[in-house]
């Protein structure tokens, strides 16, 4: 076939994923390319478009090229709400995750907030990517590739790589500060908690513990009991850093 001409434009903050920073990128094709095919090779996973416009036009990720074409790509966080607000990519709110082996920290923030988070540090690209797709969770990751995988439908690319930025930005993503129930699930294996008499559990208590604590919870999953011990205020300081930094928001 004839090659043809695409411009891209990206919008919001999506250059951050462009090699060149510049917000247009111009391409030329010579076969039939999905929109999604052609917005990846620039690098950008389609996980972070919310928003593509072929020449005006509100289109999927499936859509054919064959022409010379001005294409839009919108992030979910753009300014441009007012462009097909109901007929969006990406979904705003998810309440559940997977996250990729590299973010211990993070998942360890997020199931202290409350957050629903699977996390295998051993598990392959594979393994996440099914999970993902099985239980309807939405992957966090730093690997762009494996959220360009066509069975990956929700995911988010972390732009920092400090934990406490990237808590803040996976709960502004995906409009969770409203959400957040603090202390109900177990930090190590993701599990709701629940309140256990102390006599059930005191075999396991330290003899100061015994003394001083009346109130426990214990994980059903994987036995871990917690309490409001010293390792507590460690972790309310960690709460109240998170929330102090997304004072106002929904
Ligand atoms: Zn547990």
């Amino acid at each position: 076939m004839t090659p043809f001409a695409v411009e891209l434009t990206f919008h919001g903050d999506l250059p951050f994923f462009l090699k060149s920073k510049t917000s247009k990128i111009k391409r030329r094709l010579s076969e039939r390319t999905s929109v999604k095919d052609v917005i990846e090779a620039c690098g950008v996973p389609h996980t972070e478009v919310d928003l593509i416009l072929i020449g005006g036009e509100r289109a999927d990720f499936g859509a054919i090229l064959t022409q010379d074409v001005v294409i839009d790509a919108y992030p979910p966080s753009a300014p441009c709400s007012t462009l097909f607000p109901e007929d969006r990519l990406q979904v705003s709110r998810i309440e559940r995750f997977v996250a990729d082996g590299h973010l211990g920290k993070l998942v360890r923030d997020l199931r202290l907030l409350g957050i629903d988070v699977a996390y295998d540090p051993t598990a392959e690209d594979r393994q996440l990517v099914e999970t993902a797709a099985a239980e309807n969770r939405a992957l966090l990751t730093r690997d762009r590739r494996l959220l360009m995988q066509r069975a990956v439908r929700h995911g988010y690319y972390l732009r920092s790589q400090e934990p406490l930025e990237q808590t803040i930005e996976v709960l502004r993503r995906f409009s969770l500060s409203r959400k957040l129930e603090p202390y109900s699930r177990c930090l190590r294996c993701n599990a709701l908690l629940q309140a256990a008499e102390k006599s059930e559990i005191i075999e396991q208590l330290e003899p100061l513990t015994k003394i001083y604590y009346e109130k426990f919870r214990r994980c059903p999953d994987c036995g871990q009991v917690y309490w409001s011990g010293s390792h507590f205020a460690k972790l309310q300081k960690r709460v109240e850093l998170i929330r102090s930094q997304l004072k106002g928001e929904n």
